[in-house]
């Protein structure tokens, strides 16, 4: 039988669940998240409670409800699912079912063919064209990044 090959871009919060829905609908997928962020699975809700020092441990923002650090060794071990972290998809070939994407450190370029393509990338912040809103120092809040800004502005 022909093994189905579950793409999924995007590996913030719909991302990992639909991976692993698609896990649990299907034991012998092959499942892949490609994620533009270094971070996998990451508790935005949590964004403003890291920034205002409630509590300091970063890692927090990332664990699953037992504690352990959603990585692309947990998601490996725990659900049988690849995770690319640090890559974009840069573009789609609908008519040949295949992905390109861009590791962002080493600049590695690769492909992967689908049967089920899944885009989990959510959206991004609009600003106000207010005078000085592209200043250093002036962000939205949506990635761990903008997160790990604002706790060292914050500190
Ligand atoms: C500060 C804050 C507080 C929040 N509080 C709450 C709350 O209290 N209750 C609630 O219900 N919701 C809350 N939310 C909203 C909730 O977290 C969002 O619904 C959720 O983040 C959306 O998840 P998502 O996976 O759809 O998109 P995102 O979280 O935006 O993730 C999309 C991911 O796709 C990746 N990506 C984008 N383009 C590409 C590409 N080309 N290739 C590879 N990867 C790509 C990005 O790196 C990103 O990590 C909050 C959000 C924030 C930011």
């Amino acid at each position: 039988m022909k093994t189905n090959r579950v793409v999924v871009i995007g590996g913030s919060a719909a991302g990992p669940k639909a991976a692993s829905r698609a896990r649990r609908l299907d034991e012998n997928a092959d499942i892949t998240i490609i994620q533009k962020s270094p971070d996998l699975s990451m508790a935005s809700c949590g964004y403003p409670y890291y920034i205002g020092g409630f509590f300091d441990d970063r890692s927090q923002l990332l664990c699953s409800p037992a504690g352990v650090v959603r990585d692309t060794n947990f998601f490996w071990k725990a659900k049988r699912i690849v995770t690319k972290v640090n890559s974009e998809v840069t573009s789609i070939n609908r008519a040949d079912k295949k992905v390109s994407f861009r590791n962002l450190l080493t600049g590695e370029a690769g492909e992967l063919e689908y049967d089920k393509l899944i885009i989990a990338t959510g959206a991004t912040p609009r600003k106000p064209l207010l005078p000085g809103i592209d200043l250093d120092g002036v962000t939205t809040l949506q990635s761990m990044q903008d997160a790990d800004f604002l706790r060292k502005v914050r500190d």
